[in-house]
């Protein structure tokens, strides 16, 4: 695990990590006989792509913001499902993946997040079900995401099998199942960006992926990785990993050889594999970062996705959305500055105006002597709204204030021990984004 992962699993991922990861986690996507017109289509080779949109996967480099919409089942009485909090390491934790990997794509969260309570659909059917939901419940302009307690199909003479989650390539519908790793639905939306399993078809005399990258297709100068396998040469050959890995993500299956004789060697942190401890999945190679982006630029909401869409500045985002609520709050720490937007959500839409309003944060004093404390807001590289400013300490309100650019401060005297929530809401519509620097510090006040 890169220094880099574990910094984010410590600071910001309580809860997903320490989820119940199903033992037989699997991804329900079937994949088409027909693949790979990528190169057939366009005259251009995948590991060409990126050089051809002149995009270097070394650094992040946005490309398109995506909104996802959230579906969550739950039980009649309300009871069950995802919280906002846990939706919010879904966001946070789908970034993660995208940002370290370069791929171009971030993501941001609708705020009207769809709750629907029904025993019935609770636990959701793989076969008589889901497809059905994922018409049923559609919204334009995003990726939608369902999330289910349980997502079973039933198996005549076995018991159910449960799955991790599925990308309905027909409905466009990405549906995962509660308590499932971190990476899932990175997986799942790297199906809805064209991505294959590596391990795809590798038990097939015919259809199986060779080790040798080399190895040509018999007549033609195609070599066969392109076409077999997941069609990308950068992600080696590989068996289901499920069965030769182990928890410590080592690959196991030192006797296991394709067709050809040739003993696998394949990684196992690709998001797309199916490595048995899901957690070891971190990485998206070039080529299917590649694959990716050629896939967006094909999905009918591109442009709109586009940061090259004139309109595309008011998508920006911050790193601490979703934060609309005390239960999704982010904390900040004292004397740390940190920088907020209020975007515009995608909706698909002209007319509806989406915007997101409302930032919550929180901070914690520890010292049980009352101090002075002082709230800075300041310009960014936004607008600087006119907001209004609510502080709490747990559920009671105890300070009220307007903040304009001429009057950012806010003092708190003699403060003590607790928790103390920060509601920021923006008080007018403005045409273009508006945003704000924040930061708390101890102060000594007259
Ligand atoms: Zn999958």
């Amino acid at each position: 695990m890169s220094f880099s992962k574990l910094f984010f699993i410590l600071f910001f991922i309580p809860i997903l990590s320490n989820a119940q990861i199903f033992s037989n986690e699997e991804c329900a996507h079937t994949e088409f006989p027909i693949f790979n017109t990528f190169s057939e289509k366009k005259g251009i080779k995948i590991n060409e792509y990126l050089d051809l949109c002149n995009y270097n996967h070394k650094i992040q480099n946005i490309k398109y913001r995506i909104p996802i919409k959230f579906y969550i089942y739950r039980k009649s009485n309300g009871k069950g499902g995802l919280s906002e909090k846990e939706i919010k390491e879904h966001i946070r934790y789908l970034n993660y993946y995208y940002s370290t990997n370069n791929t171009g794509l971030s993501f941001y969260l609708r705020p009207d997040i769809e709750y629907i309570d029904n025993d019935k659909l609770h636990k959701l059917n793989y076969i008589s079900q889901a497809p059905f939901q994922t018409i049923k419940r559609k919204t334009k302009g995003c990726i939608n995401v369902y999330i289910t307690e349980k997502f079973k199909r039933n198996r005549l003479f076995h018991v159910p099998k449960n799955f991790s989650g599925t990308y309905n390539s027909a409905t466009g519908g990405v549906i995962i199942a509660n308590g499932v790793s971190s990476s899932t639905l990175a997986h799942e939306i790297g199906h809805y960006f064209g991505l294959k399993h590596p391990h795809r078809n590798w038990q097939s005399k015919v259809k199986g992926e060779p080790v040798s990258r080399t190895r040509l297709i018999p007549g033609t100068n195609t070599r066969m990785c392109e076409k077999k396998g997941d069609g990308l040469c950068d992600t080696p050959a590989e068996p289901k990993l499920t069965k030769y890995t182990n928890e410590k993500c080592v690959y196991t299956g030192w006797n296991v050889k394709d067709k050809y004789g040739t003993v696998y060697t394949p990684a196992t942190n690709n998001i797309m594999s199916y490595t048995r401890n899901r957690e070891c999945r971190d990485n998206f190679t070039p080529e299917q970062v590649a694959l990716m982006l050629f896939t967006a630029s094909t999905k009918k909401n591109a442009k709109n996705w586009s940061i090259n869409n004139k309109d595309a500045k008011n998508y920006d985002f911050d790193y601490f959305e979703p934060d609309n609520s005390k239960e999704t709050a982010s904390e900040i720490f004292l004397r740390t500055r940190q920088t907020h937007t209020f975007h515009k959500i995608y909706t698909g839409k002209k007319k509806l105006k989406y915007e997101d309003n409302t930032d919550f944060l929180y901070f914690k004093l520890k010292t049980t002597k009352p101090q002075d404390y002082i709230i800075y807001l300041s310009e960014s590289n936004y607008i600087f709204p006119e907001m209004d400013v609510t502080i709490y300490k747990n559920d009671k309100i105890i300070l009220k204030k307007s903040i304009n650019s001429k009057n950012k401060k806010i003092a708190l005297k003699k403060i003590g021990k607790g928790k103390y929530f920060i509601k920021i809401h923006k008080k007018n519509d403005y045409k273009l984004i508006t945003g704000y620097k924040i930061k708390v510090e101890k102060i000594k006040l007259n």
